[in-house]
């Protein structure tokens, strides 16, 4: 997930003191994340959106309550409990009662700030594979009512006017807000996560959940689920086509699933032998040990399309030879360091790299129903909310089957 800078570029340290801060307590730039100062950044960001979004409150008029959640206050500090302010409903909003929450490596890269180009506001409330039951809805609400099941994935709103809204295509709205470490633009400061026991999102990114799908492991569709399936179907993965999946974890495993129900061969690349058996039960028809060369050659040019979901940085150029001509690599894997790529390789074979970014509402909705449809959920580990730290040490070492969700049964 990334914050688009627009055509404006983003305050900087030397700038700082041209931006209007929104933090009383703001001195110019004391944290200076990667160059950049926190609190530049949300007042940019404030400002940007404040400016565009079709929501525009005044945080002064309104209420709000206090909400439990787990919060870090720095890049090395543990999750800890706390309570965050939450808006009470405004007319178009979805009150939620969090059931399940999902741990993506996005929320341990976001709050170890491990991502240069978007620094951590502390606190930070991690957390965007929600799943819940609507406790309080607006009086505008059409499409939800008190015991309704719902869902919020990374998106929280968009400014609805740019071409990519026009478009439902959200995801590359200049002005999206994010589920949280995005502007606020009711409260003030930043939004707030999933690792809480409850949220307040506008209705229209309020997604339904179908009532057949297991609800630990429909939260991870959230973003695991979108994130894999939106790049197959753009890049069009059916039956007989011979996709490819490197890195088998949250996102990766949700891949498999999805090549596997949209009838492609699928085959798994691991750097992990002990997960060789659970990719085959999983929907792979092939699992390949990345680090073994021998395996690897026997797939040159091969492949109509690759997914690489691999959270650390890894070569790969390797994947890119197993491509066939026209063959197409999507990243969603997002380690800070940049991937050095070999020219050639893409050129003389009219091979393509690209990315891709979780995926807009409509999206969203059509892959939800699709899971329903097929009965596809997520593998999970179930863990209390008290062993979030825990769950991000397994996950740093790519120890988790296949992703966490958090029981938010266990605040109480
Ligand atoms: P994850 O559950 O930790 O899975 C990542 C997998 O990468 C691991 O299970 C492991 O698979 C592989 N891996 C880890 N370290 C490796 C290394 N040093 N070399 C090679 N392979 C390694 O993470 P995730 O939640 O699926 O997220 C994966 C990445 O996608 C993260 O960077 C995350 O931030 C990013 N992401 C992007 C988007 C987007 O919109 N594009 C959305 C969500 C997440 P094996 O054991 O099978 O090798
Ligand atoms: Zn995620």
């Amino acid at each position: 997930m990334f914050f688009d800078f627009g055509s404006r570029s983003a305050p900087d340290e030397s700038e700082c003191e041209f931006v209007s801060c929104r933090d009383s307590n703001m001195k110019i730039c004391e944290s200076g994340v990667a160059g950049r100062c926190r609190n530049a950044f949300i007042s940019y960001h404030t400002e940007t959106v404040m400016s565009t979004t079709t929501t525009q409150v005044s945080s002064k008029s309104l209420s709000q309550y206090k909400a439990k959640a787990y919060s870090v206050t720095s890049a090395e500090s543990p999750l800890a409990p706390t309570t965050i302010p939450r808006r009470d409903p405004g007319e178009r909003d979805v009150q939620i009662e969090i059931l399940f929450c999902g741990i993506c490596h996005s929320d341990l890269h976001q709050v170890r700030s491990e991502w240069s180009a978007i620094p951590t506001v502390y606190p930070c409330v991690p957390g965007h594979e929600i799943v819940g039951r609507v406790t309080k809805v607006g009086s505008a609400v059409t499409k939800f009512k008190p015991g309704d099941l719902a869902a919020v994935g990374c998106l929280v709103d968009s400014d609805g006017n740019c071409p990519q809204c026009k478009a439902g295509l959200q995801q590359f709205c200049p002005h999206m807000i994010l589920t949280y470490n995005s502007p606020d633009v009711h409260l003030g400061g930043v939004t707030y996560g999933g690792y809480s026991d409850s949220i307040v999102v506008k209705e229209d990114f309020v997604l339904r959940v179908p009532s057949n799908l297991n609800l630990a492991g429909a939260a991870p569709l959230l973003c695991a689920g979108i994130t894999t399936y939106s790049p197959m179907r753009h890049w069009g993965v059916t039956k007989g086509k011979k996709v490819g999946v490197v890195g088998l974890g949250g996102l990766g495993h949700m891949a498999v699933k999805f090549a596997d129900a949209l009838g492609a061969h699928v085959v798994v690349f691991t750097t992990s032998p002990k997960k060789k058996e659970d990719a085959l039960r999983l929907g792979a028809d092939e699992v390949v040990i990345s680090r073994n060369a021998d395996e690897m050659n026997k797939h040159a040019d091969s492949f109509d399309f690759i997914l690489d979901a691999v959270a650390a940085e890894h070569d790969i150029n390797a994947y890119i030879e197993l491509l066939s001509r026209d063959g197409n690599i999507t990243i969603v894997g997002l380690p800070d360091k940049p991937h050095a790529v070999s020219a050639s390789s893409l050129i003389f074979k009219r091979r393509s790299l690209s990315g891709s970014p979780i995926g807009g509402i409509a999206e969203t909705q059509e892959m939800l129903d699709f899971c329903g449809k097929h009965n596809i959920t997520a593998d999970v580990e179930v863990i209390p909310i008290q062993r979030v730290n825990e769950a991000y040490d397994r996950l740093s070492r790519a120890d988790v089957k296949y992703r966490f969700s958090i029981d938010m049964a266990s605040f109480k």
